[in-house]
């Protein structure tokens, strides 16, 4: 009876392995398709100024359109892109993209617009990563201090090797931002040393703030450790207005999140950021008004 029941489990389990993995393949083979058929493209997340309340910066974030699907998440994507080498092909295609269209960005609002693009490891590490970038700011005709890349903990790790290469990026003239700071394990004695400009404050931590008086020890935490460190910190997942207020108490220098605008198209951006700004700005000076 008991022996029954055995084949049965292991049956059951083969085949809902299988399945996952010719899951994993078709969408594997989508992707690879995805490139050539552009059904990729761009959003960007406006970034608030807290100490002027205009925006400036705005981040880069992949979308997926998939023919059949529909929209896909970057968290499911990215890591298929990954494991296949696309990531190579295609962490290029956005890094053109962004730059380009952040060139445009500029001529058309007249604006010195500043543009944040996701990393990823496989990215980051294959060994001609610098040339890579060199070219795309060559091919855009972006000048390098609208660029900022944005790694996370986990690619810092390994410090002897990440370190010359965070310094030949920066050479350049771009910035480094750590994406989703305070999930990672970063030691405190490395962070020191890395060469970066920026920390992003994970969503997770700022969340948890519902009223102006909160107490978010993390929070302010990382705020005080990047002026320490003399870093620039922006918190993301801004939903609230008394996040903002919360974090504009603590000197937070930017915020990004849904408050002041979701992720928005190209298209969109051009056409509504004269009505975001503003509305961002009087958000901006609400506390002061108090
Ligand atoms: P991330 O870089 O930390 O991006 C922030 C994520 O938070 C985005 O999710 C954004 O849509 C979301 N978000 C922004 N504001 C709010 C808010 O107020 N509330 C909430 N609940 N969520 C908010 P998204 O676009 O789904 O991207 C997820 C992750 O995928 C990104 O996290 C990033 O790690 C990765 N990713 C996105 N685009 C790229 C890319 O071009 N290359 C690479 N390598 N990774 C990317
Ligand atoms: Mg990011
Ligand atoms: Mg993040
Ligand atoms: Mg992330």
């Amino acid at each position: 009876y008991e022996a029954d029941k055995v084949p049965e489990r292991i049956l059951f389990y083969q085949s809902s392995m299988l399945n996952l993995r010719t899951k994993r393949v078709e969408l594997e083979n989508d992707l690879y398709k995805a490139l050539e058929n552009d059904e990729l493209f761009l959003q960007y997340q406006p970034q608030l100024d807290l100490q002027t309340g205009e925006i400036k910066s705005m981040e880069a974030l992949v979308r997926w359109n998939h023919p059949t699907k529909g929209w896909i998440s970057p968290m499911d994507f990215i890591p298929i892109a990954e494991e296949s080498g696309l990531i190579i092909p295609f962490g290029r295609w956005v890094l053109e993209t962004a730059c380009r269209q952040t060139m445009e960005l500029q001529k058309v609002l007249n604006k010195p617009f500043k543009v944040s693009v996701n990393l990823s490891v496989g990215q980051l590490f294959q060994d001609n990563f610098v040339d890579i970038i060199k070219e795309v700011i060559k091919d855009t005709n972006i000048s390098p201090q609208s660029l900022e890349l944005e790694i996370t903990e986990s690619m810092t790790m390994n410090t002897n090797y990440i370190t010359p290469i965070l310094k030949d990026l920066k050479e350049i003239g771009l910035t480094i931002a750590i994406d989703d700071f305070g999930t990672g394990y970063s030691s405190l004695s490395y962070l020191k040393d890395l060469p970066i400009d920026c920390l992003k404050i994970d969503r997770s931590f700022v969340q948890k703030v519902t009223n102006i008086e909160d107490r978010e020890p993390l929070v302010d935490m990382i705020i005080s450790m990047a002026q320490h460190l003399k870093l620039s910190v922006v918190a993301e997942g801004i939903e609230t207005i008394e996040q903002l207020q919360y974090l504009q108490r603590k000197n937070c220098d930017f915020i990004q999140g849904y408050l002041i605008s979701k992720p928005i198209n190209y298209e969109e951006l051009v056409e509504k950021y004269e009505e975001i700004q503003q509305e961002a700005k009087e958000k901006v000076y609400q506390l002061n008004m108090i």
